[in-house]
């Protein structure tokens, strides 16, 4: 089974227009200079520069989306962003239950899966992010965590194509704490067994599985070399242009 690749960028809420421009063009001349595009690649800057990074990112190949979506189409939900408003500015995704807003917005499982749900109804792809707190690992819970949350937060009508999981142990997202590659491939396996359980095997082989949590040039090629991890999702070194292409040079 060869999947593809895909090195994702979660820039959260970092970025005025000038430096999101600077740092998308850097990106992207990058990526459409490859003859051979055999890895994909996503960005996902703040909301207020989406519109002028989708006009950068435009022919370039590489994938732009938001960091999260509301469940509705549209309405009175002040300070909301549908999804229908994402695939309008020209974006092609959405992260979805990044554990920053699991915590920081108290959003359950229930709500991701009903923005993931939006989401596709829209015509976008969707990251679906999962993972274990410290304690939840200290006490042995992270496969019974993350099985619940991969069962919770994936739609029944995922498709392979169209969604993606990242799987992001909370502990290790900007603190430069990295599990062990067998810890890795044990939880991305296990993953793959629960998607297999609830979408069936075909489904499972085929979607992509990436880690994310303090993935540096420096640790990419062994976190991106194991047989479960389809890529990356990238906070921090995913601001600076040399640094994700350094990641990205890891699956070429
Ligand atoms: C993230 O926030 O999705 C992330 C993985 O961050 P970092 O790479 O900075 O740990």
């Amino acid at each position: 089974m060869t999947r593809r690749k895909l090195i994702a960028g979660n820039w959260k809420m970092n970025g005025l227009k000038a430096d999101a421009v600077a740092l998308a063009e850097a990106v992207c001349s990058k990526y459409s200079s490859l003859e051979n595009k055999t890895f994909d690649m996503f960005i996902a800057p703040p909301f207020t520069v989406l519109d002028a990074v989708c006009d950068v990112v435009a022919d370039s190949g590489v994938w732009v989306g938001g960091q999260d979506c509301s469940v509705f189409e549209k309405g009175a939900h002040t300070g909301d962003v549908s999804p229908v408003m994402l695939k309008d500015l020209g974006c092609g995704g959405v992260i979805v239950g990044h554990s920053e807003r699991r915590a920081d917005h108290f959003e359950t499982n229930e709500l991701v899966k009903d923005k993931a749900s939006a989401a596709l109804s829209a015509g976008l792809g969707v990251i679906i992010c999962v993972g274990e707190t410290l304690e939840e690992r200290e006490v042995g819970k992270t496969l019974e965590v993350v099985g619940a949350q991969v069962k919770g937060s994936v739609p029944e009508n995922a498709t392979a194509g169209k969604v993606v999981i990242a799987y992001e142990p909370v502990w290790a997202i900007g603190t430069g704490k990295v599990p062990t590659t067998e810890e890795v491939e044990e939880v991305h396996a296990y993953i793959r067994q629960v998607l297999a359980d609830v979408l069936g095997t075909d489904i499972a082989e085929n979607m992509q599985i990436l880690y994310g949590g303090s993935v540096k040039p420096s640790n990419a090629a062994e976190l991106l070399g194991l047989p479960d991890v389809d890529g990356a999702l990238i906070g921090g070194a995913s601001l600076k242009a040399e640094d994700f292409w350094a990641i990205a040079e890891t699956v070429m």
